[in-house]
């Protein structure tokens, strides 16, 4: 388990990382599939950490909304697993995928069943395990429900915008939900299926509203009980190994945290034990996930210690 070493020096070292990133020339390409997230303006960067019964650190941008995306595939997998528990493993595995988050390459050799449900394959198979007896309106609701209370935030909410263009250009999500159906792994019309998957993708949150979200997968005293110690575990492994899809290594190696990520700059980080850790920055690295988010949770598992695999020397 990561220890809090330098609980006194946190807001100083959230002001330092905050300022090495606005100084940051190279910030990674925003995502431009949609037109909603193509207008973002990449000089943005927000960092928030939480601690179970303690208030919420943050800097930079943290109280501006931006659009969760993948990791929202980490909320609807928590409710899954609490409605199917381990049913839902029949339908999606639990290993790394080594290739891109939108990847078809997989699903044929391995006959439809997604390698883990971080990746869109598999995110939109656990989608449709929670569509078992839900209508869409049901199931987007739940994960709402959950993110709220999670957070402790009842503002947050689904830009149906994002939502709708996120159908228009969703060629390949649409290509991934049909080969699934063909194989028998998809319950519901995929356009049933993929209409709840693009509204997930589509929750905002500020920094601040996530890092908080983040608190149920710390564990200990003061977390809010949402999962079992047993599943909070699991999660987190998952996140360790396919978090950041072909990236989950790298990330590994550089922070040595369980993460999630989204392409809309969001990452989602836990120290088990210790703190949940948003970060936001709209530019993404060659794998789809934030460069400078990245780059501000390395330099702050350095600075802190925290890591699973014990600390860091210093960058
Ligand atoms: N909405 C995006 C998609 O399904 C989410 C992908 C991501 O955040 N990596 O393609």
């Amino acid at each position: 388990m990561a220890v809090d070493t330098a609980p006194d020096l946190l807001p100083a070292i959230l002001q330092e990382i905050a300022a090495e990133a606005r100084a940051s020339r190279d910030r990674g390409k925003v995502a431009d599939y949609i037109p909603e997230l193509a207008a973002i303006d990449p000089d943005q960067f927000a960092i928030a950490i939480a601690r179970p019964g303690q208030p919420t650190l943050t800097a930079g941008d943290a109280a501006v909304p931006f659009s969760i995306q993948s990791v929202s595939k980490l909320f609807m997998l928590a409710l899954a697993l609490g409605r199917l528990g381990d049913r839902l493993w029949n339908r999606v595995g639990r290993e790394p995928s080594g290739h891109s988050f939108d990847s078809m390459l997989l699903l044929e050799l391995e006959k439809g069943r997604p390698r883990n449900p971080f990746i869109n394959a598999g995110a939109i198979v656990t989608t449709d395990a929670v569509l078992e007896g839900a209508t869409p309106r049901e199931a987007l609701g739940a994960l709402l429900r959950f993110i709220r209370a999670a957070a402790g935030d009842e503002a947050i909410h689904i830009n149906d915008r994002v939502a709708a263009s996120e159908t228009t250009t969703g060629h390949r999500n649409f290509a991934l939900a049909h080969y699934l159906r063909s194989h028998g792994n998809l319950s519901n019309p995929p356009e049933m299926t993929l209409g709840t998957y693009f509204h997930q993708c589509a929750v905002e949150m500020t920094c601040t509203q996530l890092a908080n979200a983040g608190l149920f997968l710390v564990g200990g005293a003061g977390a809010p009980r949402l999962v079992s110690q047993a599943r909070i575990r699991r999660i987190n492994a998952l996140m360790m190994t396919c978090g950041h899809y072909d990236g989950s290594g790298d990330y590994a190696f550089r922070v040595g945290l369980p993460g999630k990520s989204g392409v809309g700059g969001g990452i989602l980080t836990i120290v088990p034990g210790v703190a949940s850790v948003a970060v936001w920055s709209p530019g993404l690295n060659h794998y789809g996930n934030s460069h400078l988010g990245t780059q501000a949770m390395e330099r702050l598992a350095a600075r802190t210690g925290w890591s699973v695999f014990g600390p860091d020397g210093g960058v």
